[in-house]
């Protein structure tokens, strides 16, 4: 079967620093993967350019067997790519409702309503406050918000960039509830997260990335209990 999205050989570069170098993964339909690694290892460079926000110096980027590699940004959205970036990035000026809408901006059809209401579900907080500013929010909800930001383009690929990241361990909890959740309704999930241990007990398939390359593979599972995986980042001997 066609991974719903296959990363080959890919390499990013900021001018003369090459940030991603050579890294291949793939995505099956329904899976969650995570990448995970130390800070500056290259995950959130590789989640922009999946977006269009950057562009490959080598290597290819397919979804659903097509190149994307070289679309513009709005029209991978378009095919069903949504990301929820780092630092969640909502506009504190503006209601949740409001936030919502701005991620159902690329649709056509008029199922926007319905799915507010599923984010709701999702988030009844979302709901309890839909008319308040964004910004007055704690982190855990506008964590929430980015998600259900996300999720409003109707992704057939939702990728969330360190989801927990300055969370509550109790909110970080909720939050992986959550993408476990969004998996069971169907959504396929590319995860970067540095909550090694979180991510891998939920995912399918991990990828473990250092200095902008993938070092090791394996499902979820066996990266949990691999030795290498849980020295070098869940700080044991
Ligand atoms: P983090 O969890 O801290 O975001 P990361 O694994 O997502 O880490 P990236 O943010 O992708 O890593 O960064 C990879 C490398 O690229 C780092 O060395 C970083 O300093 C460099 N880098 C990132 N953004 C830029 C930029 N706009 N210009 C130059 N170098 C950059």
């Amino acid at each position: 079967m066609t991974p719903l999205l296959e990363v080959r050989e890919l390499s990013v570069a900021y001018g003369a620093i090459e940030a991603v170098r050579n890294v291949s993964f793939s995505v099956e339909l329904g899976q969650i993967v995570c990448l995970i690694g130390a800070n500056g290892a290259g995950k959130t460079t590789i989640l922009r350019t999946i977006s269009g926000l950057l562009r490959p110096r080598a290597g290819d980027i397919l979804f659903e067997g097509a190149s994307i590699a070289k679309l513009p940004a709005h029209e991978i959205l378009s095919r069903g790519i949504a990301q929820s970036p780092e630092g969640r990035r909502i506009f504190a000026r503006m209601t949740v409702a409001e936030n919502l809408l701005l991620g159902a901006y690329a649709r056509r059809d008029n199922e926007v309503d319905a799915d507010m209401q599923r984010v709701f579900t999702l988030f009844p907080v979302l709901g309890e406050r839909r008319h308040q500013k964004a910004g007055l929010f704690s982190g855990g909800e506008q964590q929430m918000l980015a998600i259900g930001r996300a999720m409003m383009s109707k992704p057939r690929l939702l990728m969330l960039d360190e989801p927990s990241m300055g969370l509550s361990p109790i909110m970080t909890q909720r939050i992986f509830d959550t993408i476990s959740e969004l998996q069971s309704q169907g959504t396929t999930i590319l995860l970067v997260e540095q909550n090694a241990l979180a991510a891998l007990a939920l995912a399918d398939r991990g990828y473990v990335i250092d200095l902008g390359q993938s070092t090791l593979e394996g499902s979820g599972h066996d990266l949990l209990a691999d030795q290498r995986v849980r020295a070098a980042y869940l700080g044991e001997a």
